[in-house]
């Protein structure tokens, strides 16, 4: 098994609540013709160089930092799926049951500099993506409600996920739901900070109106032990590969939403086609897919899942993960 470093460029900075970034890091594994891939985000702050140290020990460590954990599991699955022939999403089929239908595919936007641009972009986007995520949690409430004001204007039709990021204090949570209620999105993402626990949550809950666009927990949402201490507060989940460390992970997430009647956003970070390809074998359970990661690059190395004019996702007709390389361009 080879290890390696890759540096993703982003089209642009990309700003959300945590910051700006401009570049990220991914770790690959490779064995023979398999390759598995699993990102790097700064909130974790898992430093790539010791993960590559550590997977490249003889003896590998029993406790893994998560992005190996990802990319380990995901290269075992690889292998096992390519030898029977069967997709990746196979696996979750037999936990998850039969495939549902996948929903419609989203383009997020980050937390906009200048909003005139802003809305010409969303006015953009709309005419592929009928879902579209937004970034809030700016610092400035009055940018979060224009930002979200503009793009209902900009895209009448569209259903719009706004997600905080946990920038909001719970003070303000409430007042802001209950105001950016008014341009109907389709859900709320994480409006408070995960560190104030599972009690703001409940808090929170307990100072919203009976109708209230639903409320999904993404960040506070690691794994399914965190899915079920929510479900008393929440209206659904946000599920990623990275968070829980694994494929398996996921699965048992979102299996433990659907027991607790909660919705499903299935998500990624930024990461190439071969990570975002992973997760979207995910996509026939979800109610929502945010899988627009490999968008927001400017070299990405592969080539996997597909969206199509109208805004449905494609998967690629191959067994396990099922991204190869990108053929090189025309010079
Ligand atoms: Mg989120």
């Amino acid at each position: 098994m080879k290890a390696s470093l890759h540096t993703l460029h982003l089209r642009v900075p990309f700003r959300i609540a945590h910051g700006v970034s401009s570049t990220r890091q991914v770790l690959r594994l490779h064995e023979g013709d398999h390759i598995a891939e699993a990102p790097f985000v700064p909130y974790y702050a898992e430093d790539p160089a010791e993960t590559l140290r550590l997977v490249s020990l003889p003896v590998l460590p029993q406790r893994l930092p998560r992005a190996a954990s990802l990319a380990f599991n995901l290269l075992r699955h690889d292998i096992v799926c390519q030898a029977q022939s069967i997709p990746l999403r196979a696996i979750a089929a037999q936990k998850l049951g039969p495939e549902g239908t996948t929903p419609p595919a989203c383009h997020s936007l980050g937390i906009p500099e200048d909003l005139h641009a802003f809305g010409d972009r969303v006015e953009q986007l709309a005419k592929q993506f009928r879902v579209l995520k937004l970034k809030l949690g700016s610092g400035d409430l009055g940018l979060d409600i224009a930002t979200v004001s503009i793009a209902r204007y900009a895209a009448p039709e569209a259903d719009l996920l706004l997600d905080v990021n946990g920038g909001w204090d719970p003070v303000q949570a409430p007042a802001m739901i209950e105001k950016l209620a008014e341009y109907q999105p389709a859900l709320i993402e994480q409006p408070i900070h995960h560190s104030h626990g599972v009690d703001a949550w409940e808090d929170l809950r307990a100072r919203l109106p009976a109708r209230c666009p639903p409320i999904f927990a993404d960040e506070s949402a690691q794994n399914a032990e965190d899915v079920a201490a929510l479900a008393p507060y929440v209206d659904g989940v946000n599920v990623k590969l990275l968070k829980c460390g694994s494929f398996d992970g996921a699965i048992a997430m979102i299996a433990k939403a659907r027991a607790e009647g909660l919705k499903v956003l299935l998500g990624c970070m930024i990461e190439s086609s071969l990570g975002t390809t992973a997760a979207a074998h995910l996509a026939p359970w979800a109610d929502w897919i945010d899988l627009d990661g490999h968008l927001h690059i400017a070299n990405d190395d592969f080539s996997g899942l597909h969206f199509t004019s109208s805004g449905e996702l494609e998967m690629p007709a191959r067994s396990g993960i099922g991204a190869v390389p990108a053929s090189p361009g025309p010079v």
